[in-house]
């Protein structure tokens, strides 16, 4: 047991002091040692901040229960879903969307299975604008190799998506006059036949096509020409609810897709536009005329296809020019 430090002979003491000493001395080189560590993972922490800033990523580190417990901005960014301090601790569950969770757990799942990184995009509201954003998840793991958290790398994909979206509307748009191409109208005819299979509601089908316009170009020229498709355009429009839909099928052909309509509606919907256009006197450059134009009619079935409707109008359509022209005559 311990004696009191009086009790002490002076050599005891001198040999304790020397203990003292060198176990000063240990401590200094262990306290070094972690300085020196430490100096590596600043340093590390440094580099991978620099490497993270020179991207223009979001790099956000969920636990393996999807909490996030750190995330890495390049900048002062506007384009965070939540303050940090609104999302640091929380699941992501907690705070995205519903149909968003949906996307990352999946891609959590996948991710695990795999050992790939899983992509998707998304999109939030965000200061009340939309925004897009591409993640990359990806899973990490501890030294053992077994799943320990994962990393969310996300990028403003905004900008591309506007112009893609842009583009996509300007393939599927007719230049002259705004209607929708041949594409683009195919594309709507494609979802109109998907949304017959569900709900069996008829859509009827208009072909017009303008009388004698070859004329119009030889008598006032082909810019006047080209004033009357684009005024026809606009009277087509104007008489059809906002739900219908307008594609410009050739020079002056035009084709109509009337939704949840049967074929007498899309008699009294083609009458309708076939009177305005009698009744409307075209004005360009000095000059006053009078333009006319003819009209086929069907109504869509299951069983056809959008070539084969065409042609069923179309048939319809040749069968008003030949009988004079200025009418609509419907297929049985
Ligand atoms: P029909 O009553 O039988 O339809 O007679 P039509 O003269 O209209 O005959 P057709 O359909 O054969 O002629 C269409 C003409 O439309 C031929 C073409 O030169 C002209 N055309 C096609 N596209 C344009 C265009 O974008 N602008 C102008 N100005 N003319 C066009
Ligand atoms: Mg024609
Ligand atoms: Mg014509």
């Amino acid at each position: 047991h311990k004696m009191n430090d009086n009790n002490k002979t002076k050599e005891q003491l001198i040999t304790e002091l020397e203990e003292l000493l060198e176990e000063n001395a240990k401590l200094k080189k262990v306290e070094n040692q972690f300085n020196y560590i430490d100096k590596l993972i600043q340093d590390k922490e440094e580099r991978f901040k620099s490497v993270i800033s020179s991207i223009d990523d979001l790099v956000f580190a969920l636990d393996k229960n999807g909490i996030f417990i750190d995330y890495y901005q390049p900048y002062d960014k506007d384009d965070l879903y939540l303050k940090p301090k609104d999302f640091l601790g929380k699941s992501f569950k907690d705070i995205l969307p519903k149909n968003i969770i949906i996307l990352f757990e999946d891609a959590i799942k996948s991710a695990k299975i795999t050992e790939a990184v899983q992509e998707f995009d998304y999109s939030l509201i965000i200061n009340d604008k939309k925004m897009w954003f591409n993640v990359k998840i990806s899973i990490l793991k501890n030294s053992n190799g077994d799943f320990d958290g994962i990393s969310a790398v996300s990028r403003n994909i905004t900008r591309r998506k506007s112009l893609e979206e842009k583009l996509k509307k300007a393939a599927h748009t007719d230049l002259l006059t705004g209607l929708y191409n041949r594409r683009g109208f195919y594309d709507k005819f494609k979802t109109e036949m998907s949304r017959f299979k569900r709900n069996h509601k008829l859509f009827s089908i208009i072909m017009g096509d303008i009388d004698f316009f070859k004329k119009i170009n030889e008598i006032y020229g082909h810019e006047c020409g080209d004033y009357v498709i684009k005024r026809i355009s606009a009277i087509i429009k104007s008489s059809l609810r906002e739900q219908d839909i307008v594609g410009r099928w050739g020079g002056e052909e035009f084709i109509i897709l009337l939704p949840e309509t049967e074929l007498e509606g899309g008699k009294i919907s083609a009458e309708k536009i076939c009177k305005k256009i009698y009744s409307n006197t075209f004005s360009y450059k000095k000059n006053n005329f009078k333009a006319t134009m003819s009209f086929g009619v069907s109504i869509y079935n299951d069983i056809m296809s959008m070539e084969e409707i065409c042609n069923k109008t179309d048939k319809c359509l040749l069968k008003a020019k030949k009988t004079g022209r200025n009418r609509v005559v419907c297929c049985k």
